[in-house]
């Protein structure tokens, strides 16, 4: 029986010119870090598609899965490997298209690319159509909008088919459109963001306010489960974590109850910029959603954001929390945060926060603390942990050194 291998394919790297190359290595790249504890063979690039073979020859179902799941994968067919021998692979056609669910039409099509091979495509269509006219006799062969189409490519010394794929995520390739700084909570929506982010081709850097020391840390586990559970998709490298406990009750004392929320978002949104300084990240990204909370009316967003000058991207913006609640199911966060747990927000929350801030206010508030030493404080106190899954992420030379003092605090079980 012929061995079994995966196609993975992909449409907007194909459109990229002559970034093609570097998009195709990328996802080469990132699909060996996925696949790095299956029964991995070779990963490599055929004529417009990346094959992925196993070592023991017949692909898994689960390695397809895998595959699927990682951003610049549009679709993934799990093919017949055949030579060039026709008893060969038209059997692997019938075996295909009896794979290949329900269906009354078919047709065949066959493409070659740089191959020698003695057949053109209108031979092979008509060899392998009428095998499998023989063998399903009730079924119409239909030229246009058949129900299955066979595929026969042939490559070089090689013959891959098959019939059926499953749908990817699409996307581009991590680490093919820059890093980004991405506020990272544990609830629903920036697990979603971060992963949309990603998905478009951004190596993500999470950063994590925890209301440590005023609050247990399991907001910070519990993120660190977050991010392992985004690992199919490979988009989080580092994450780091702000203690912010003791500055959030600094605030609470300083600034009117109403403007709390937006002065700890000030805040937190400052050394997130900084942090994307260091990292050599060009844009922050949140998970937030037009009017879904009071922080997140067009004024709130207007006085938070007026800290930083770097672009910040919010991918749900318009999504409702159904959609995104989706998605979260989709990526494997769902379950991780329905868990409520105490963080940094959940902290000296006011009564009635402030909906539609006025700038005045909010500045008073700001002036009445000290924001440039709270923020230089809370930069130097940042930990981290990494996640061995993002093949993109470099950490930056200057904060290797520097945090080789600073992080053993935040060395637990690194294990992912
Ligand atoms: P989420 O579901 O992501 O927690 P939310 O609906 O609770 O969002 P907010 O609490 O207003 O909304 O938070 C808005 C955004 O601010 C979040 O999506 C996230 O990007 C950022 N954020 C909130 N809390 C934290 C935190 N503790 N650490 C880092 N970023 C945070
Ligand atoms: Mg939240």
């Amino acid at each position: 029986m012929s061995d079994r291998v995966c196609l993975a394919h992909y449409h907007e790297i194909g459109l990229k010119g002559k970034n093609r190359s570097t998009f195709e290595n990328q996802l080469v790249t990132n699909l060996r870090r996925t696949l790095r504890d299956a029964d991995l063979g070779e990963v490599r690039r055929i004529s417009g598609h990346i094959l992925v073979s196993a070592a023991s020859g017949r692909v898994s179902e689960e390695m397809a899965d895998a595959i699927s799941r990682v951003p610049g994968v549009a679709r993934v067919s799990l093919a017949y490997l055949c030579g060039l021998d026709q008893v060969e692979y038209c059997k692997a056609a019938v075996s295909a298209l009896h794979e290949a669910g329900e269906f009354r039409s078919f047709k065949v099509h066959a493409r070659r690319s740089a191959t020698a091979y003695e057949l053109h495509t209108l031979e092979i269509n008509q060899l392998v159509g009428e095998v499998l006219c023989n063998e399903f006799p009730d079924k119409k062969v239909e030229m246009h909008d058949p129900d299955v189409v066979v595929y026969v490519l042939v490559v070089q010394g090689n013959v891959y088919v098959y019939a059926s794929s499953q749908v990817g995520v699409g996307g581009l390739p991590v680490g093919t459109a820059g890093k980004v700084v991405t506020l990272l909570s544990s609830g629903f929506d920036s697990p979603v963001a971060t992963w949309m982010v990603g998905r478009r081709g951004a190596t993500c850097v999470p950063i994590h306010f925890s209301g440590r020391p005023m609050t247990a840390d399991t907001s910070e586990w519990l993120c660190q489960d977050i991010c392992r559970a985004l690992r199919p998709s490979g988009v989080v490298g580092r994450m780091y974590v702000v203690p912010f406990g003791e500055r959030q009750r600094e605030i609470s004392l300083a600034v009117p109850q109403s403007l709390r929320i937006i002065t700890y978002r000030r805040v937190m949104l400052a050394v997130a910029e900084r942090l994307a300084h260091i990292e050599g990240a060009k844009a922050l990204v949140t998970g937030e959603s037009l009017g879904q909370v009071a922080s997140q009316t067009l004024d709130n967003i207007a006085a938070v954001n007026e800290v930083v000058s770097m672009p910040v991207l919010r991918p749900l913006i318009g999504s409702d929390k159904q959609e995104i609640m989706r998605r979260a199911q989709q990526i494997g966060t769902h379950e991780l945060s329905s868990q409520s747990v105490e963080d940094c927000c959940t902290l000296f929350m006011p009564r009635r926060p402030e909906t539609h801030a006025r700038m005045e206010a909010v500045h008073a508030a700001w002036n009445s603390f000290d924001h440039d030493a709270m923020i230089d404080q809370l930069v130097e106190t940042m930990e981290y942990v990494d996640f061995d899954q993002c093949p993109s992420y470099r950490p930056p030379k200057s904060i290797r050194a520097y945090h080789t003092e600073l992080a053993p605090a935040f060395t637990r079980d690194n294990a992912d």
